[in-house]
């Protein structure tokens, strides 16, 4: 029998209703046999995220300001949730154990970590599965940074004495001294993603509320196709630019241990989701770009100077400027006596001037041009380096619905190619791309 680490996000755990359909997923494939779970999201729209009450716990305690009914509001989500799947779990203690913790003054981490964890106890006695917990299997060394190859063998050490069980998602511990760390938002993604590799699944589930990433961003472009197949590299392209589903950080264990991911969705189990794989696979449907992507909020700053290509470290001094900033750039695409630089305009942070003061003097520029509010947008493809007259396809799409590019690059992967575009011709930009491709 194969093995498949099943991963549900808060809203898959949110409530009763929600948690019946995450049993039935469960139930209906008897190789899901490891589930980690993330704390209870929304309900509702206007509803709050246990993990996002925890954090305001701990912030009153440090404002000294009252926390006791914020803690108890989560206390009886979770006895309510216990009691109404007929569960008889000592969650009492757990609340004292919690309370006490928090008025000797225990870390941020440690209470958002409680999210995961009681939910976590509460879901394996609703399957009958055993209850792992993530602390001392998932560990950190004293920089806060995750220890692969321990956590990797703690993790398939103790899976190995257990048939199928829940672990809690989201947080570890520190080797050194045991105090709990959590990953960043969003982490439980990560922690399945681990699991998956400690145990070498067969696939790696992901059960979220959409059905995998779509062609485009649906606020944006009316009803985008979904991906149903795209690679790892591809994805990162994608989610480095804003397309947000799976964190970013979840793709490394799964890539090196070449377990295929997939997307699923809880309230319709039955759509396929997407499927991140390790290389881009060809297929008679194989379509040219696999999605779009952008982001606004770029100033691109472009520097001309005559003879600039036989300056020697031009460009490693506009980057020493950048970083005595503490700004990063995203891209630098150059021409022969130009270059420009895109840096994110909140890395900027006010300091557009004393940035242009600093180029003038250690630069000596014939000239310089900033152009503020704008946006990058990426279209992704493996299926493009195979092709000829993509960007032509593309410039001719952005030229046709009349926007105009101020800088374009392509990667030298040629899985992707990048163009900055005003901020306020962004979405124009978007769906004509769309159009041109999908
Ligand atoms: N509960 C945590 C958060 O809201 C982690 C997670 O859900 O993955 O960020």
């Amino acid at each position: 029998m194969g093995v498949k680490v099943c991963k549900f996000g808060g809203s898959s755990v949110a409530d009763l209703i929600q948690l019946k359909k995450t049993k039935e997923i469960i139930g209906s494939d008897p190789e899901r046999r490891y589930i980690v779970v993330s704390a209870p999201g929304r309900r509702f729209e206007e509803d709050i995220k246990i993990t996002d009450v925890l954090y305001l716990c701990h912030s009153h305690r440090e404002h000294k300001l009252p926390y006791d009914q914020l803690l108890q509001v989560i206390f009886d989500r979770y006895m309510a949730t216990a009691a109404n799947l007929g569960l008889r779990l000592d969650l009492a203690s757990e609340y004292d154990v919690i309370r006490e913790k928090m008025r000797e003054g225990c870390s941020a981490d440690y209470i958002a970590s409680r999210g995961e964890y009681l939910n976590a106890l509460i879901i394996a006695a609703y399957l009958g599965y055993d209850f792992v917990d993530a602390a001392g299997l998932v560990l950190f060394n004293s920089k806060g940074r995750l220890m692969e190859e321990e956590t990797n063998e703690a993790i398939s050490a103790e899976l190995a004495k257990h048939e199928r069980a829940v672990i809690p998602g989201f947080y570890g511990t520190y080797a050194e001294n045991g105090e709990v760390k959590t990953f960043s938002r969003g982490g439980s993604d990560i922690t399945g993603s681990i699991v998956a590799r400690a145990i070498g699944a067969d696939v790696y589930e992901n059960w979220t509320d959409v059905s995998g990433f779509l062609m485009a961003d649906p606020r944006i472009v009316k009803d985008p196709k979904p991906i149903q197949k795209i690679s790892y590299k591809e994805l990162r392209e994608l989610s480095y630019m804003g397309a947000s589903v799976l964190h970013e950080d979840a793709i490394y264990p799964a890539r090196v241990a070449n377990i295929p991911i997939n997307i699923k969705n809880t309230n319709a189990p039955e759509d396929p989701g997407t499927v991140i794989t390790a290389e881009h696979e060809e297929g008679p449907d194989d379509s040219i770009i696999t999605g779009i992507a952008g982001k606004k909020g770029f100033t691109v700053i472009a520097i001309y100077k005559n003879m600039m290509s036989s300056e020697r470290g031009f460009v490693r001094r506009i980057l020493g400027i950048l970083d005595d900033f503490n700004c990063n750039f995203e891209h630098i695409p150059c021409g022969v006596d130009t270059v420009s630089v895109v840096v994110s305009t909140s890395d900027i942070d006010g300091r557009l001037d004393e940035i242009l003061d600093a180029f003038e003097k250690r630069l000596e520029p014939d000239e310089m041009e900033v152009f503020e509010d704008m946006a990058l947008i990426a279209t992704v493809g493996c299926g493009m380096n195979r092709r000829k007259g993509v960007s032509a396809k593309l410039f001719g799409a952005l030229a046709d619905a009349e926007v105009n590019m101020r800088m374009i690059e392509q990667g030298s992967s040629e899985i992707n190619i990048i163009v900055g575009v005003e901020g306020k011709d962004f979405g124009t930009a978007v769906r004509a791309i769309y159009d041109a491709f999908a």
